[in-house]
């Protein structure tokens, strides 16, 4: 009786699953019929943990651990090659972005090069709400605090600083309160604070 009853419950959160991810993609992930044309023009397939035609698999079986916790979708690089290949009009990147956005939203926890990634997300946003704009020094050294790699690329860092490609202090933007806001009202529509 139990066995059926954490069966039924288990189907019932594989199907949440991928309505879930369909719904907030907008992808007709169901469509995906495994051609692997995605994989084979993914410039970072060889770096995955599961390639893009396998993660799009686990979420048609509703395999939603495996498909949180993997590597291969913070190491998408987002350059919609596999969309403008797919022949069923699934576009990939967008279900990997929704597929990051929902591991951040359950707090799924990461392992090594996916949690370095995130992290750098997290470095990149923080300082366009913070400046208005990228500060690509604060970005560098918060990111490397955070990862605990406190001279991490400081040689490119000051050849950078030296040939004025980057800068000292953050730019003054006009428009910074305006991107602050549009940070909080996305924190307010999430229920989330900072
Ligand atoms: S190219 Fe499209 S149909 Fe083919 S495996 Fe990738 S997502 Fe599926
Ligand atoms: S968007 Fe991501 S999964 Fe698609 S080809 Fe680019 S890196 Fe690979």
């Amino acid at each position: 009786m139990s066995v059926a009853f954490n069966l039924t419950n288990s189907l019932k959160d594989n199907f949440g699953f991928i309505n879930n991810v369909s719904k907030e993609s907008g992808q007709p992930v169901e469509q995906c019929y495994q051609c692997g044309k995605c994989t084979a023009g993914c410039p970072v397939a060889f770096a995955m943990d599961y390639p893009p035609h396998r993660v799009l698999r686990m979420v048609q079986l509703g395999l939603k651990e495996n498909v949180l916790r993997s590597q291969a979708i913070w190491l998408c690089a987002g350059c919609s090659t596999c969309t403008s290949r797919c022949p069923r009009n699934v576009d990939l990147a967008q279900v990997m972005d929704c597929l990051r956005s929902l591991a951040k939203r359950e707090g799924v926890p990461l392992d090594d090069r996916a949690r370095d990634v995130s992290l750098f997300y997290d470095c990149f946003l923080n300082t366009v709400e913070d400046n208005g704009k990228l500060y690509e020094l604060g970005m560098m050294l918060n990111y490397n605090l955070k990862t605990r790699q406190l001279f991490k690329n400081a040689n490119t860092g000051l050849a950078m600083l030296t040939r004025n490609k980057i800068k000292f202090l953050p730019a003054k933007t006009k428009n910074r309160r305006d991107v602050a806001m549009i940070f909080q009202r996305v924190r307010e529509l999430e229920g989330k604070a900072r």
